[in-house]
């Protein structure tokens, strides 16, 4: 029997992390949950892993903490033996129109969505490189590629991952570790439930597959990525997004 993989992903406590954590059990993966929540939040998608026969543990950590994020990485080193998989999947929003945009609400955005995956790529990266293969996933988003009014920060940090996934392939790829992004579009999950109505008819109109995007098409997306059919895929941006942005 091959040796299981390991994957660390980020904000796999629910939504799109825990259906890519699933998705990629599923697929013969061992899993290290990372979030900032209790684990009592993340408990459901704690079960449905086991239940799949994977060795799951949860870490908890504000990915946006450099130091809290080295020691997570060893200790799953530690505890799994090696990584194999990354995915940068936490993130949050605090939209507002620019002018109104606090500096708390820039900040805090930036540092999650993006420096949060410059910490995890820069203390996995030495175990991956090591072993010499490896492969790493980034959750983008479509407004990081066209823009969106009331979204400064998230579309910056969003286009800071694809500035980042390209240097990361570049500087990696010789030693046999992939670096892709994933753009979602509008997926159907708590972080869109949340937006209003009137948004939501908006956005239904930029679609020509005209319907939301489920989790799953976001974890089949990344189930690739991470496969051996894709070993000579690096630095693309994945859009998923039903033909909004093309
Ligand atoms: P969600 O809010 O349902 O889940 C995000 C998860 O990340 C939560 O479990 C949360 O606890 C965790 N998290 C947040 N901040 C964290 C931190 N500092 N440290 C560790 N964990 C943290 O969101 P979602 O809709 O599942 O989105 C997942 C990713 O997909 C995000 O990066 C988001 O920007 C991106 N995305 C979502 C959509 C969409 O339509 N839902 C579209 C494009 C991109």
């Amino acid at each position: 029997m091959a040796e299981k993989r390991v994957a660390l992903v980020t904000g796999a406590g629910r939504g799109i992390g825990a259906c890519i954590a699933n998705t990629l059990a599923a697929d013969g993966c061992d899993i290290a949950v990372v979030d900032y929540s209790d684990v009592s939040a993340a408990e459901e998608t704690m079960r449905q892993l086991a239940e799949q026969g994977a060795s799951a543990r949860y870490y908890r950590c504000d990915v946006s903490d450099f130091s809290a994020v080295k020691a997570v990485t060893d200790a799953v080193v530690k505890d799994f033996g090696k990584i194999d998989i990354l995915v940068n999947n936490a993130g949050v929003t605090a939209d507002g129109l620019l002018l109104r945009m606090s500096e708390a609400e820039w900040d805090r955005v930036l540092s999650i969505n993006l420096k949060g995956c410059f910490n995890l790529i820069k203390h996995v990266a030495p175990h991956m490189l090591r072993k010499r293969s490896g492969r790493i996933v980034s959750i983008s988003s479509v407004v990081g590629l066209m823009g969106n009014a009331g979204q400064a920060n998230y579309a910056a940090s969003k286009a800071g991952i694809v500035g980042l996934t390209k240097s990361v392939a570049k500087e990696l790829g010789s030693r046999n570790i992939t670096a892709n992004a994933v753009a979602p579009g509008f997926i159907r999950t708590a972080m869109t439930d949340a937006l209003s109505e009137e948004q939501k008819q908006a956005m239904y109109k930029l679609i020509p597959l005209g319907s939301l995007g489920e989790v799953q098409d976001i974890a089949n997306a990344v189930k690739f990525l991470v496969s051996e059919e894709a070993r000579y895929i690096t630095g693309v941006v994945l859009k998923v997004d039903g033909g909004m942005y093309i």
